[in-house]
């Protein structure tokens, strides 16, 4: 396939996402889609051709191997509807700075947070593409110790709980950050931090390092190495801190981010993972449309090996105590049907059907269209045909929610967070208001009414009635002078 194109390969938006997988069936096609885009081909001997069984798998036409779709990717033998997968994908590569595993549960309605947590780390350990290419031009590289607060220790590269994790950052030119690796390292010797810049880094590369004894050996690997001493900067009256500023910009943002989202409750052994996942997001944090990076999870989801629940725990020592029983873990489908408005009791119901105005018209709900009432009089003056289109043109507020004059709302008299007082929706002797429908409308509606006590005047006075109507306001005394 050429490169993927938004709004047919992949949704640009939440209202796309919405509008493509609204079932289980759409996504399940699109799985197909993503794992066979030329049409089928077995797993087991290549062929390619089958046919569909009624279950939805295909029989290879040449070995007759049966194959579903989810087989052999990470949703192998999942018992989680596809929905709450694909929801959970959009959220994981659509959010700024991703979901934790009990926000997925408590959103989806995820029986254990156990299923939750499975099913962000079964999509964390697809997320390193095969064959992705290492960084190049000029990087920065440096260790750090990710993990929580410990006392005690002297700092420097004193091992503690935390773990040591290097971080490989690719400079731009002439300013700027690139992609960023990074690894859980087993110490700061040469033997670890060697294999890591020669995983991370392409040969020939500037590598900017500190002056640290274990980068000794990386000349010897084919990189043009550079020192920056922080004693010597330090003597400089420079602050040996930001000797190495992608590399500690990049540092704290991941453990913030680990702080922020995770809670700072991250295992050593399952931190890999989450620098997976944050290298993941930073290295597409320039990537205009997240539908793509959402493309690019399920991507390499749909070609991934299965990921077992014993591969991606840490222990496997049996539990002191047998697990709550809270639910049975497998979420129910996000493919429902309508709910039809639950929150309106059966005599809270319109009487008329309220319906949004079509994307992209205005933001405002308008009432069903029935003719408007006639007025009961003619208005003939012209101060009185002013007041009336004002009247009729008049947005009636009901909760808050402007309502076009021609539908049946009846305005409301006041509402508590807008200054709608009775007197809007009175000008020139009228008031607009329900009123009894024309004949064949039994029902009220929207209509102009005469003020009581008001005189109306008479068709055929013209200009003379107009003055005589606008003249009854009483003039301030101290108007004028
Ligand atoms: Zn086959």
């Amino acid at each position: 396939m050429d490169y993927p194109r938004a709004g047919a390969h992949y949704p640009r938006s939440t209202g796309e996402f919405l509008a493509w997988f609204g079932t289980d069936e759409d996504c399940l096609d699109y799985l197909e889609w993503l794992r066979w885009p030329g049409g089928f081909a077995c797993p087991h001997c290549g062929n390619a051709g089958g046919w569909r069984l009624a279950d939805g798998r295909v029989e290879c036409g040449d070995c007759s191997r049966r194959t579903s779709v989810t087989a052999g990717t990470i949703f192998d033998k999942t018992r989680t509807p596809l929905t709450v997968w694909f929801h959970a994908c959009w959220l994981f590569a659509t959010a700024k700075d991703g979901i934790s595993a009990q926000y997925l549960q408590r959103a989806l309605e995820i029986g254990s947070y156990q299923t939750a947590w499975a099913m962000l780390h079964r999509l964390r350990s697809a997320l390193v593409r095969p064959g992705r290419g290492r960084l190049a031009g000029t990087v920065e590289v440096d260790e750090t110790f990710i993990g929580g607060e410990e006392h005690g220790l002297r700092g420097g590269r004193q091992p503690g709980k935390k773990v040591l994790t290097g971080i490989a950052v690719e400079i731009g030119e002439p300013k700027g950050i690139g992609r960023c690796r990074m690894a859980v390292l087993a110490d700061a010797s040469g033997a670890s931090l060697g294999p890591f810049v020669a995983g991370s880094v392409e040969p020939g590369s500037r590598v900017i390092t500190d002056g640290w004894v274990g980068y000794n050996g990386l000349a010897a690997l084919g990189y043009a190495h550079e020192r920056r001493n922080q004693k010597a900067a330090a003597r400089r009256g420079q602050d040996p801190g930001e000797l190495l500023p992608a590399v500690h910009r990049v540092s704290s943002l991941c453990k913030r981010w680990l702080l922020g989202t995770h809670q700072g409750r991250v295992e050593p052994a399952h931190l890999q993972a989450y620098l997976n996942e944050f290298a993941f997001r930073f290295n597409r944090r320039h990537s205009r449309s997240r539908g793509m990076v959402f493309y690019r999870v399920l991507e390499l989801a749909a070609g991934h090996d299965p990921v077992r629940y014993d591969d991606i725990r840490a222990t496997r020592k049996p539990r002191s105590k047998p697990p709550q029983q809270r639910g049975t873990g497998h979420p129910p489908s996000l493919d429902r049907p309508a709910a039809a408005r639950p929150w309106r009791t059966a005599e809270m119901q319109l009487q008329f059907p309220l319906r949004l105005s079509g994307y992209p018209g205005p933001p405002f709900i308008t009432a069903a269209i029935r003719p408007p009432a006639p007025f009961p009089h003619t208005p003939v003056s012209t101060s009185r045909q002013r007041a009336a289109s004002h009247l009729q043109g008049k947005a009636w507020r009901t909760r808050g929610v402007r309502v076009r004059a021609a539908g049946r709302a009846p305005p409301r008299a006041r509402h508590p967070d807008r200054d709608t007082g009775p007197e809007l929706l009175e000008a020139g002797g009228l008031r607009a208001g329900l009123v009894p429908g024309p004949p064949g409308h039994p029902q009220a509606g929207p209509g102009l009414q005469d003020l009581p006590g008001h005189r109306v005047p008479v068709q055929g006075r013209g200009r003379r009635g107009a003055r005589r109507e606008g003249a009854h306001a009483p003039r301030d005394p101290g108007q004028g002078r």
